[in-house]
Formats: C-alpha cells, structure tokens, sequence
C-alpha cells in the first residue's frame, strides 16, 4: 500500500522541537505539554 492519508484534511502537521509532542490542527504557537517551540511538518510530500 502506499503511504497516502486520504482522509487527512486541510490540516497542518506539528511536532514539538523539545519533546516530540505532535498534534494535527490548524495551527499550534507553542507545545501544550512543554509549551515549547513547535515546527509546521507539511505532509505533503512526494
Ligand atoms: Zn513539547
């Protein structure tokens, strides 16, 4: 099977720098567990 979410909506994928923390929202400004730094990982990929 090929790795393709066809049910993921137009979300954003985010994951904490400090401890891993990931969540799919919309839109996350800092980690809920360590508040701290969090990146945007764009599912999008080839
Ligand atoms: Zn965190």
């Amino acid at each position: 099977m090929v790795y393709d979410d066809p049910y993921t909506p137009e979300r954003s994928y985010y994951e904490c720098l400090d401890c891993g923390y990931r969540e799919t929202t919309d839109s996350l400004e800092s980690c809920p567990e360590c508040r701290g730094r969090v990146r945007n990982i764009a599912v999008a990929r080839e």
